[in-house]
Order: structure tokens, then sequence, then C-alpha cells
């Protein structure tokens, strides 16, 4: 038996306690002293999901004073960088964003990926553990398209409604939603978006919201509609995420970490632009753990497998904290731990 001690993520929320391993499975989450000497002490989550990414850009380095538009728009850099790339250097830059977004506790990525059926096929293979939301290539609504990218990957994205006509995005939404498939947009990045419009597409989740007004955001709770929140990316744009607005109108909220070019696959990271943002390193502490940890997993996951519990996989990250709180969490500079035991027989 392994134990590791600390403020445990529960399905009930943060405990302090500990967390025993044995023959591969969480054999015991109790609050309260550790019986024995922990292997390592901290913050014990289980693996995190980053909720929003672009991985094949991870070998692309980002110019520092560069439009949101000349970077990632039509014909942009990002685009002509994917263009000229082989598939093996791509493959290769995946493989080596995963083992990093490993290292630093993270489980699956929701990755948004371009490039139609090759470009999901390709993260498919690279990283069979990627959540891929693969975007169509045809400029017309093409099921069979759909169909196709669906064998590799898990729903479908696409980049924003006001780059493609309404007619096309309304027909790609309704056809993966009743594919029982989940559906994910960008939405109100660099400019507001109609929110009435995007939320028509059933979207699981919606990304960014950067622009977004009060009004907006009301929306998106009303309809329980999550937001996916990159604040490092953002603010590189010199964009701000109402951060704050979003708290105050009981927004669901994710971190993600957007394209690799700008940011490493790193919660952590991204937590402490987010608290930067929301102007006060003592945020609730329950608000941090649910956007850095809960929430992303409530997206992927059922219910039952949000925090840490008995019975579930060995699979931990323990996030090392100066004071076992979020605060001294987001201080630290040590080395997050991820710790897996696998089954035995
Ligand atoms: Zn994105």
């Amino acid at each position: 038996m392994i134990y590791f001690s600390g403020t445990v993520i529960t399905d009930d929320g943060a405990v302090e306690g500990y967390v025993s391993l044995e023959g591969g499975a969480v054999a015991e989450v109790s609050e309260g002293k550790c019986p024995v000497q922990p292997l390592a002490t901290g913050i014990i989550v289980p693996p995190m999901v980053d909720g929003h990414t672009h991985c094949a850009d991870s070998g692309l380095m980002a110019p520092k004073e560069i439009s949101l538009c000349e970077l990632v728009g039509p014909d942009g850099l990002k685009e002509r960088y994917l263009k000229k790339s082989s598939p093996e250097k791509i493959a290769c830059d995946m493989k080596y964003f995963s083992k990093l977004a490993r290292m630093n506790g993270i489980g699956t990525f929701i990755d948004f990926r371009e490039g139609g059926v090759e470009g999901s096929m390709l993260l498919r293979e690279a990283v069979p553990e990627a959540f891929i939301l693969g975007r169509p290539s045809s400029p017309e609504f093409d099921p069979n398209e759909l169909d196709e990218i669906l064998r590799y990957a898990d729903g479908i994205q696409l980049s924003g409604i006001n780059d493609v006509p309404a007619s096309y995005s309304e027909a790609v939404a309704d056809y993966t939603v009743r594919s029982g498939k989940m559906f994910a947009i960008h939405a109100s990045e660099g400019s507001r978006e109609d929110i009435d419009s995007i939320l028509a597409l059933s979207p699981s989740f919606v990304v960014h919201m950067a622009s977004a007004e009060r009004s907006d955001l009301i929306r998106c709770a009303d309809e329980d509609v999550p937001i996916v929140s990159c604040p490092r990316s953002n603010r590189f744009f010199g964009l701000t995420p109402p951060l704050a607005m979003m708290k105050e109108c009981n927004n669901t909220v994710v971190l993600g970490t957007d394209n690799a070019m700008l940011c490493a696959p790193d919660m952590r990271e991204e937590a402490r632009e987010y608290c930067s943002i929301l102007g006060d390193l003592k945020v609730d502490q329950e608000n941090l753990w649910g956007a850095m940890v809960s929430n992303g997993r409530k997206l992927l996951y059922d219910g039952k497998r949000i925090g840490l519990r008995p019975g579930m996989d060995a699979d931990i990250a323990v996030l090392p904290s100066e004071d076992w709180t979020a605060a001294g969490m987001l201080r630290s500079s040590e080395r997050i731990l991820r710790y897996r035991q696998r089954k035995k027989g």
C-alpha cells in the first residue's frame, strides 16, 4: 500500500486527508492524518482534463507581436505551417506535446484538430488517449466526411460561426448531435458573436467567450453550457477573459491551454493566469479546483468519476504546495508528480 497525503480532491470537494493505492486501484480516500509516512504530500487530484488544445502546432514558435488573425486566421501563419509540415513531423510534435501533458498531471486533452479526416486520423494514431474533436475540411456540408472523421474523433468542432455560412454550421452541428457525438465551437474570442446563433447549435461547450458580455454569459449559464477559458492564450492577443463576471453569472468554467505554439500543456500555469486575472490568489478554492480539475472531468466523464474515490484506477497527480492550499500550490515551482500503478495480472 502506498500513501499520499494533503488536500484531496474528491467527488464531494476538497478534504484534508490522504489517499492510498494498492493493486492498481485507489484503495482508500480518507479525511484526517495519514497513518504512515506518505510517498508525497501536496494537492492530490485525479488526472486533469486540458479543456482546449491545438497540439499539432507545438513545433511552431509564434512571433511575439502578431495578431489573432495573422496567426490563426485563414491563410495565417499556423495554417501555412501545418500545410508545409510533413505528417511525420506533426505526429512527432503531437507525441512530444502529450508527453509534456502527462508529466504535468494531464490525463487527456480535448483537441480541436484541423485537417479533416487525415488530421483526426494522425492524432488518433500518435496519441490514442487524446479526446479529439475533428474539423471538416469540405467547403460544403458532407455527412460522409463527418462519418469518416468520427471513425477517429470523439466529436466535431468548428472554428467559429462567422467563419462559415450559417446553413453549414447548422447542418454540421445538427448531424453531429444527432449522431450522439460531441459538438463544440470557439465563441466570442476576439470579438463578440451572437450567442443565440451559437447556442442554437447545441454545443457541449463553447471556447473562449473573452469578448462576451454579461447577457451572453447569463445565456450560457441558463442553458447549462460550460465555457472553456484559455486565459494565457487570450492574454497573448491582448484580451482579458471576463472571469469575474463568469463567476458572478455562475458559469461552469473549464481551463484550457489552447494553441501549443503559445502555451505548454500546463494547467498549473493556466490556473496562475486565471487567478491573476481574478485578482486574488485567495480565489475561493472550490472555484479554482472546479476550473482546473473537476469541471474538465465533468465534460468527459459521468458524475461518479469527477474526484478521487476508492475503486478508481490508481492514477493520480500530486500538485506540490507550500502549505497545502491553492495559493501555496500556485506559488510552488516544484515539479508536479504523476503517479500511476498498473493493475496486477
Ligand atoms: Zn482554439
